[in-house]
């Protein structure tokens, strides 16, 4: 484990030496670093040297105090800036030179071992990859700002890293794209993240978006299996693999509640079903699959689950610096895995507001506010259903006309921010009590009483381990 950052007592760590930190040229803390100590001494010994040499043959024009401080600034300027300045020049040369190999290292995945990756994902190899470092294996290995790491802070070749990823992010077409087509909870998630203001702002927003993500895609897969098991439509026997995985989630909303981990594991168990039935959750396979040097959804979600695990305990990024650092370190994950989610684009989110019967047609006049994209004003639609849909209710707009999205997730008043929140359900009693929504904007817990029931109808896991 990376254990500085959670030692509850002890002396001070000493600080890590940052080079080029002093004025692009020296280290700080400037008493570790040689050369400032030669500037200094350059500069004493002019100060020192003049006034207490002899009169020069044909005497100075100058005031002796005019030829000291010039002499000070003629030494310190060649033999202590300029050194460092070379020092500067080298450190940005090897620095560039030890970047460079870093993409041709990651090889592509090999089309002939993996036939089915390429038609798998027909937008991985159309966007390039972000060029950030390639993430590391270990999440216990210690991140970057390491002290022997030559990253002068100089325009152009400072920092490159952190600053090329805050760039990709703000401007990245995948996330602009995304923030247009998403449900509206992931969508608004993404915004947040293009415009976060500081480093630290923009890995909280990072982790978040990478967690709302994970539920509203579960959210939504859970939904599509909750309206086949119900329209009864399935295979006796597939349908059971379904029934399953609603199993699992009806144990988690139960129990703690669902969490990030939570919707990890449990897109992670939708696989064999994927696999089995490819047309139940149009998309879903692809996006789960794993290929070689590119994990699923599921893979990618992981790796900013571990980010935001070791920043809940106790790891987390002690400077801008180093936020922009563990930025980069995982800003392709959450690109990867929004471009795996694509499905979700299938499947817009409506807010349903009224519903009224036309006798004259038989059908149900219905308007609803499509919740899409990054804007809180959503656009409303109208729709001519064969069968009636509740009020103020979430419903994935499928060809085959609304799916209910609950109980998994719904719109509740939120009493704190007093106004309707889009929310996903956090738990429910396992016999009793009643159900907790939980904002996906703003985190706020909004009690929900009517949908305990709704969730403890979700299949039960067999005790024998059928299910
Ligand atoms: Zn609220």
């Amino acid at each position: 484990m990376n254990g500085n950052a959670m030692l509850p007592s002890g002396p001070p760590a000493p600080l890590p030496k940052r080079r080029n930190a002093v004025l692009r040229l020296y280290d700080a803390p400037v008493h570790r670093d040689w050369l400032f100590w030669t500037t200094v001494g350059w500069g004493v010994l002019a100060a020192i040297s003049i006034p207490t040499s002899d009169e020069p043959t044909p005497p100075s024009p100058l005031p002796v105090w005019l030829d000291t401080l010039l002499a000070i600034v003629v030494m310190i300027a060649t033999f202590g800036l300029l050194p460092a300045w070379l020092r500067l020049l080298y450190r940005r040369w090897r620095w560039h030179r030890r970047q460079r190999p870093a993409p041709v290292s990651a090889p592509r995945p090999n089309p002939a071992s993996t036939p089915r990756s390429a038609s798998a994902q027909p937008h991985a190899s159309a966007s390039p990859r972000p060029p950030v470092p390639s993430p590391r294996r270990d999440p216990a290995t210690p991140p970057p700002p390491a002290a022997d790491e030559p990253r002068p802070e100089a325009p152009g070749g400072g920092r490159r890293t952190p600053t090329a990823s805050r760039h990709d992010l703000a401007t990245s077409s995948v996330l602009a794209h995304m923030r247009e087509s998403l449900p509206h909870p992931v969508a608004r998630a993404v915004r947040s993240l293009q415009r976060a203001h500081t480093d630290r702002d923009r890995y909280e927003a990072l982790l978040g978006t990478a967690e709302i993500l994970a539920a509203t895609a579960s959210v939504t897969v859970a939904a599509l299996l909750n309206h086949e098991r119900t329209a009864g439509s399935g295979r006796a026997d597939q349908e059971s693999a379904g029934e399953r995985n609603l199993a699992a989630l009806r144990s988690a909303y139960t129990a703690k509640g669902v969490m990030f981990g939570t919707w990890t594991n449990w897109l992670g168990g939708l696989g064999p079903l994927a696999e089995a039935r490819p047309g139940l959750v149009p998309g879903l396979r692809d996006a789960l699959q794993d290929v070689p040097d590119d994990p699923g959804l599921v893979g990618h979600l992981n790796a900013l689950r571990e980010e935001r695990n070791r920043a809940a305990h106790g790891d987390k990024p002690q400077s801008n610096q180093e936020a922009a650092v563990r930025v980069a370190e995982h800003a392709h994950h959450l690109e990867r895995a929004l471009e795996r989610a694509r499905f979700l684009e299938s499947f817009p989110w409506l807010l349903t507001v009224s519903c009224s019967y036309q006798p004259r047609t038989r059908t149900y006049q219905v308007a609803a506010d499509h919740v899409v994209g990054d804007h809180p004003d959503f656009e409303r639609r109208t729709f001519t259903l064969d069968e009636p849909v509740g009020n103020d209710m979430l419903y994935l707009q499928t060809p085959d006309g609304p799916v209910p999205l609950s109980p998994f997730a719904s719109a509740g008043f939120c009493s704190q921010c007093r106004q309707v929140e889009i929310c996903y359900t956090y738990k429910a009693g396992r016999q009793e009590g009643h159900a907790t929504l939980k904002s996906f904007t703003s985190g706020h817990d909004i009690p929900a009483p009517e949908l305990a029931e709704e969730i403890r109808a979700l299949p039960e896991r067999a005790r024998d381990g059928r299910r």
